[in-house]
């Protein structure tokens, strides 16, 4: 199955009450202002619809992003998932799905986004530490995580968490151990989000007064892999890295890890530790092959072929053909002795 056809739509900041210390939605959305109108996400889909894809197959999901969905009024939830309705019901999209806050899951809410076609719901969770969630003025709690996971997989609606590195109060062990808790929630899916300086966020004058330190971007890279790494033992996909790059976000970063392909640093990294990993265990003295898979060769190489000079250097690379393969599934490393 190819992946799915997303029409995204922004509703930045509606419905959302609350001020958590890192954020001004508006700049991270790259959202316009203004209340979106069912009209608006009506042609938006009617659109999209009409644009050439790359996979026909791929089932269409219509997102309502940004803000918190469910805070909203029930008027206008209904009003902005009703516009959708009519796509559904012609087999044009295959579901609906949305961001929200996990205080405003109730299990009526969820049986009604069910209803309404909603098939995934995307918590922002951030952590699983009431002390770091305090600390950053989420409002609610790690128990209010799970208790809004468990309401909507009863209601048949998969589950996505998006979580964050080096948010206040933050540190290796309690990311680590969120990381570790919400594998035990069985989200179906996760997206990790390095903490980042935003204009116009509390965040920033706290910043700007010595009051809070962000993530070096190695050390950014480096915990979002190991995170990653919790997720795939537990079959978890990570389907993001990082916040999609904009220029309005580039224009209001003030600090902080942000790099535009910050995921692709990521996966860089780690695949370079897993070849070195097989290098290293290879018996000298004897030519190998090292094959890859085609889709894989950017990260292998690293910026500005970084991980290939780092390999050369260690040696690692003598005596080592290497070959990229269209048929070797992703993020493999296959090592075999080549003919002398
Ligand atoms: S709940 Fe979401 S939209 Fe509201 S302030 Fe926090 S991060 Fe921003």
């Amino acid at each position: 199955m190819p992946p799915p056809f997303v029409i995204p739509i922004f509703i930045a900041h509606q419905g959302c009450p609350h001020q958590c210390l890192f954020c001004n939605q508006r700049s991270i959305t790259g959202a316009p202002e203004g209340m979106v109108t069912a009209r608006e996400v009506e042609e938006t889909i009617r659109t999209q619809l009409a644009w050439p894809r790359r996979h026909l197959a791929a089932p269409v999901q219509v997102a309502f992003y940004g803000g918190s969905f469910t805070g909203l009024a029930m008027e206008r939830q209904r009003e902005l998932l009703g516009a959708a309705q009519p796509f559904l019901a012609s087999g044009q999209v295959r579901e609906l799905r949305l961001s929200t806050r996990p205080d405003y899951v109730t299990p009526e809410i969820a049986h009604f986004l069910r209803e309404q076609g909603v098939g995934i719901v995307e918590l922002g969770a951030q952590s699983l530490d009431d002390r770091v969630l305090a600390a950053s003025g989420r409002g609610h709690t790690a128990a209010q995580v799970r208790a809004a996971v468990a309401c909507l997989k009863e209601a048949g609606i998969q589950v996505g968490l998006q979580l964050m590195l080096g948010l206040p109060g933050d540190s290796t062990a309690t990311t680590l151990a969120s990381g570790c808790q919400a594998t035990g929630l069985g989200p179906d899916l996760v997206r990790l989000y390095p903490c980042l300086v935003i204009s116009g966020s509390p965040l920033a004058e706290i910043y700007r007064q010595g009051g809070y330190q962000p993530l070096a971007l190695s050390r950014a890279v480096a915990l979002a892999g190991r995170l990653w790494r919790i997720f795939k033992a537990h079959r978890i996909p990570v389907v993001r890295m990082g916040l999609q790059p904009s220029l309005s976000l580039e224009k209001t970063v003030l600090a902080g890890p942000y790099h535009p392909a910050f995921g692709e640093l990521v996966l860089s990294r780690l695949f370079f530790n897993q070849v070195r990993a097989a290098l290293s265990a290879r018996p000298p003295q004897q030519p190998y092959r090292l094959c890859l898979a085609r889709a894989d060769e950017s990260i292998y190489r690293g910026r500005g072929n970084a991980n290939v000079k780092r390999l050369a250097a260690l040696g690692l690379l003598d005596g080592v053909e290497t070959v990229f393969s269209a048929s070797q599934p992703r993020q493999t490393v296959v090592l075999t002795p080549s003919a002398l």
